[in-house]
């Protein structure tokens, strides 16, 4: 990488304390700007083991911003990021006190962490089942044949045993999107990201996208982390709704009482515009 945004920023202090148990995810204090502008400001909040959290709130308010620095595609401006007990963010220097991390260290914390993008984001140049093993050949070592054993099996699971020696660009967009979550899940992900993914879809395909991810949701152990504007899909998955405005959480529960009794002005009005 050319530049390192981290050398301009303050490191974390020395006495930044790791998850709590059952703590899969935290943000501490996590501050992200982009020039001037604060996306994020000092975001607390954790998400467990196993726990299907959906983003909710206004276009603009940083809900994608906290995938991407999950995915490690941003950085951190202030503040530290836990995965798993371990600061995604930075790392112990010699002194014992967290520094920014560097590159070997992204990979091996980003490997716990899958995302699916609301443009798939496949590659265009490969066939459908070197897609899905491209990342664990290479990433996780796996060998050839294992990978693609797995990755039948995940063709299957979602629903395209048949295209695997297809192009992405003879699939629908559903169909790419399907093996956009089949090539995350290939690398046995202990966090799936999800940005919108059901965004860039003609609304004829929508559904069906959002029936397999209810189905890996409510039939796996994964953590999934949200982002949607399908509120009825965020309410069957989700144990914890957030709601986004200006980068600060301003409420967060259980979907029944976000969406049906919210404390909070913002959301209500929030939810009356998208339901
Ligand atoms: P949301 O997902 O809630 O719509 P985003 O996280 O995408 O919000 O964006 C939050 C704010 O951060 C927006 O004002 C957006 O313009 C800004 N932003 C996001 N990425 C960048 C970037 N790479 N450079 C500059 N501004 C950005």
């Amino acid at each position: 990488m050319a530049t390192d945004p981290l050398q301009k920023t303050t490191p974390a202090p020395a006495d930044a304390e790791p998850d709590a148990p059952g703590d899969l995810v935290r943000f501490d204090h996590v501050v992200k700007r982009f020039g001037d502008h604060t996306v994020l400001d000092r975001l607390d909040f954790s998400v467990q083991r196993g726990e299907h959290v959906t983003l909710i709130g206004p276009s603009g308010s940083g809900k994608t911003t906290i995938l991407r620095l999950l995915m490690t595609l941003e950085r951190v401006s202030d503040g530290v990021i836990w995965v798993d007990g371990q600061p995604l963010s930075h790392m112990p220097g010699p002194d014992g006190r967290l520094r920014p991390a560097d590159e070997k260290h992204l990979r091996q914390v980003r490997k716990k962490i899958g995302m699916v993008f609301q443009q798939f984001n496949l590659f265009p140049n490969m066939k459908v089942l070197q897609n899905i093993t491209e990342a664990p050949v290479n990433v996780l070592g796996l060998g050839r044949e294992e990978a693609e054993q797995r990755a039948r099996e995940l063709l299957d699971l979602v629903g395209l045993a048949d295209k695997v020696d297809a192009h992405p660009s003879q699939l629908s967009g559903g169909q790419q999107q399907r093996v956009a979550i089949a090539r995350a899940l290939a690398m046995r992900p202990e966090i799936l990201l999800l940005d919108e993914v059901t965004s860039a879809l003609d609304p004829e395909l929508v559904a069906g996208v959002l029936d397999l991810l209810r189905e890996i949701a409510h039939t796996t152990d994964i953590t999934m982390l949200c982002v949607t504007h399908e509120m009825n899909f965020a309410r069957d998955i989700s144990d914890q709704v957030m709601m986004f405005d200006s980068g600060k959480v301003i409420e967060s529960g259980a979907p029944d009482k976000i969406f049906g009794d919210p404390d909070h002005e913002r959301t209500r009005s929030f939810l009356s515009a998208v339901l």
